[in-house]
């Protein structure tokens, strides 16, 4: 695919062509207000007086047995405990009534407490209360906490900027400072936008970020990231995107829209939640009715239809599935691992065949030149011209190539016309000569003649108005870590690990061998590393997925196709990795295996929560069934699977 530029056209415009693959822009929500999580359908929040209100149910119930008081007296004092630990929820119940046409579970439990009471159970149905309450009361808890970790992130963003004017600094919020103007970020603050550095040289961590207490040093003309807490010196920072679209922003705004895109458990158990209450409501209404009216005795088929009433409370399976999710998510961000949605990780989680690119990826982008061989040119001229050709790319054979040639930014200035072909190379105009530099399928592709390396290595050639100007060697380095990495891989799970590269075989197979890859395709476009994809998709078994590895330079359509795709080191191709489903914002490739770890441990926690919930509701409904389960009992293996749930999912918080 070669996109050749007429030289005529618009010769002092600067064109940059990336590919033109864009993802839709995701509605921006961030709002500055303190954002709380809930679960749909769970608006309870977490309060002390209810605990007390439960507390004091108990105390009253406690009385209630061992008081030696005649019976009646006994049985309204279970009936107050009953009513004390439900009184919260009373008014909410009789105002859903009215308006809702299908009954909630609340009104179920508190019809079941009643109906208890009426057949002689007080004693059992006092303790369903307190115990149904009790269990309400560790979801709210547990969403409490869940609203303490979104505290925690939003705590992060910086509340001020110091705007830099003549040489006076003025405290605004962050959203006013527009691109272009210069903050000044003081030792010990927190960046709060992103921009580039214009004077001073200091050392930044970037541990919000990356999850790693990771400081480098940064000077003049190197990108810093808001969310950065400045260790060193003064520095003051030209502001290039807007607060909104800063870094430390955009996480937070991610990790809401991430809750949008469910996994198969939530919608599964969303799907439950509307029928559960309703359906076991009308089974305990058939089951009282319809055998008593045949054999004629009531008691002991209100029993089993109390116990129904009581088990019809779907709200722990919801918020324990909620829950688990957002826990992966915010472990995920803990760790520097954004993932855009729910169902993301669900995905990475069931990836059977992990596709990488190799530059960039596999490599790191460490390359080194290994010779320079000019063809009727100085070496100095070839290094120079090819640099300069490289001006706006950001491949890191782009920025080897300026490193060697000490390429400044004023160099940009004369270079037109630029045109990056992905897979390929550039194509520019340099004081209005054509210059190609890029692999040989770009020179083959415009029919100019050049010399096929005698060496090993990737050949970077280089035309100047169509006449062969030699070419660049450059070899690349593997990763630190990444043959761990992708063991650890292969222990998670991942069957097929596939390396996709623009790269030649001689200078791919030595890598891929020696990392263990299972399949090698080199010399491929962008085009057809997607067809690749596509051709891996359409293979893959039932329940798995194929997942796509990059770091985000030209790896936008392949990062669009993998059902999963992942960009590393994402906060240096931030706006090229936008493409990615899942961002791993530092730089180490094992940042990898620590995803796929969080992404199956919450699915693992989800499995866990939805099989204890699920078998034990069951089971209390069988036992119902045959009358071989008491009340309090039903009710004390509810609640317990309930807590169960609930500490499992807070347990997905800290997932590594
Ligand atoms: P990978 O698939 O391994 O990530 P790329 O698709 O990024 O590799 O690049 C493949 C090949 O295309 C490189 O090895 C290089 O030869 C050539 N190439 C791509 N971009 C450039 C560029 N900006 N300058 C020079 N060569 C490039
Ligand atoms: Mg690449």
């Amino acid at each position: 695919m070669a996109r050749h530029f007429a030289p005529s056209a618009q010769k002092n415009k600067i064109k940059i062509q990336l590919p033109s693959f864009r993802v839709p822009e995701l509605p921006k929500l961030f709002k500055r207000e303190k954002i709380h999580y809930k679960p749909k359908r769970y608006q309870r929040t977490f309060s002390v007086q209810e605990m007390f209100l439960v507390i004091a149910a108990t105390l009253l119930f406690m009385a209630g047995i061992l008081l030696p008081v005649p019976r009646a007296v006994s049985v309204l004092i279970y009936a107050l405990a009953a009513i004390l630990a439900f009184l919260p929820r009373i008014f909410q119940i009789l105002q859903d009534a009215l308006s809702r046409k299908l009954p909630e579970e609340d009104l179920l439990v508190l019809l079941g407490v009643i109906g208890g009471f009426c057949i002689g159970e007080e004693v059992g149905s006092a303790i369903a209360a307190i115990l149904y309450r009790l269990a309400q009361v560790f979801e709210s808890y547990a969403v409490a906490r869940a609203d303490a970790a979104f505290d925690l992130m939003r705590d992060k963003l910086p509340e001020k900027a110091k705007l830099l004017i003549g040489d006076k600094t003025t405290e605004v919020m962050p959203e006013t400072v527009d691109p272009g103007q210069i903050i000044r970020v003081g030792i010990g603050e927190i960046v709060p936008l992103d921009g580039t550095i214009v004077s001073g040289v200091t050392e930044l961590d970037l541990s919000i970020l990356t999850g790693n207490s990771t400081v480098r040093t940064c000077g003049v003309g190197d990108q810093v990231f808001s969310g950065s807490v400045n260790h060193g010196a003064v520095i003051d920072v030209q502001v290039t995107k807007p607060f909104s679209e800063s870094a430390a922003a955009s996480l937070l705004h991610d990790v809401q829209v991430a809750a949008r895109y469910e996994t198969t458990q939530e919608r599964l158990v969303d799907r439950i939640c509307v029928w559960f209450a309703p359906a076991v409501g009308t089974l305990a209404l058939l089951l009282a009715l319809v055998p008593s009216l045949i054999t004629g005795q009531w008691l002991p088929n209100l029993r089993r239809a109390v116990i129904f009433l009581l088990t019809a409370s779907p709200s722990a399976l919801m918020i324990s599935v909620s829950l688990s999710c957002l826990g992966g998510e915010m472990s995920g961000i803990f760790n520097g691992i954004l993932s855009k949605g729910h169902d993301c990780l669900e995905i990475l989680a069931q990836t059977k065949t992990m596709v990488f690119g190799k530059t960039g990826t596999i490599t790191g982008g460490r390359f080194e030149i290994t010779g320079v061989f000019p063809n009727g040119c100085g070496t100095e001229d070839l290094l120079a011209i090819a640099a300069a050709a490289e001006s706006y790319s950001h491949h890191p054979i782009a920025q080897l190539l300026k490193l060697a040639a000490n390429w400044t930014p004023d160099i940009a200035e004369s270079v037109m016309e630029v045109e990056e072909i992905p897979g390929r190379g550039v194509s520019a105009f340099i004081e209005g000569r054509h210059v190609y530099v890029g692999n040989a399928y770009l020179l083959q592709e415009h029919g100019i003649r050049y010399t096929v390396p005698s060496r090993a290595g990737s050949a970077i050639h280089v035309a100047v108005e169509n006449r062969y100007w030699g070419h660049i060697l450059v070899t690349d380095k593997t990763r630190e870590g990444a043959f761990d990495a992708l063991e650890e891989l292969r222990s998670q799970g991942v069957q097929q690990l596939v390396m996709l590269t623009g790269d030649v075989l001689s200078a791919s197979r030595p890598l891929a061998s020696s990392l263990g890859f299972d399949l090698l395709r080199t010399e491929l476009t962008p085009d057809a590393k997607v067809s690749a994809i596509r051709y891996l998709i359409s293979g893959k078994g039932k329940g798995s997925s194929v997942g796509f590895v990059g770091d985000g330079i030209n790896d936008v359509p392949m990062l669009e196709a993998a059902d999963v795709g992942l960009a590393l080191d994402a906060l240096h191709s931030w706006d090229e990795a936008d493409a990615a489903d899942i961002l791993l914002l530092d730089r180490d490739i094992d940042k990898l295996p620590a995803a796929m770890r969080i992404a199956r441990g919450m699915r693992l926690i989800l499995w866990e929560n939805l099989g204890i919930l699920s078998a034990v509701k069951c089971l209390i409904l069988i036992l119902a069934l045959f009358g071989a389960i008491s009340i309090p009992t039903a009710a004390f293996l509810g609640t317990l699977s309930t807590a169960l749930a609930m500490i499992n999912s807070l347990r997905s918080f800290g997932l590594k």
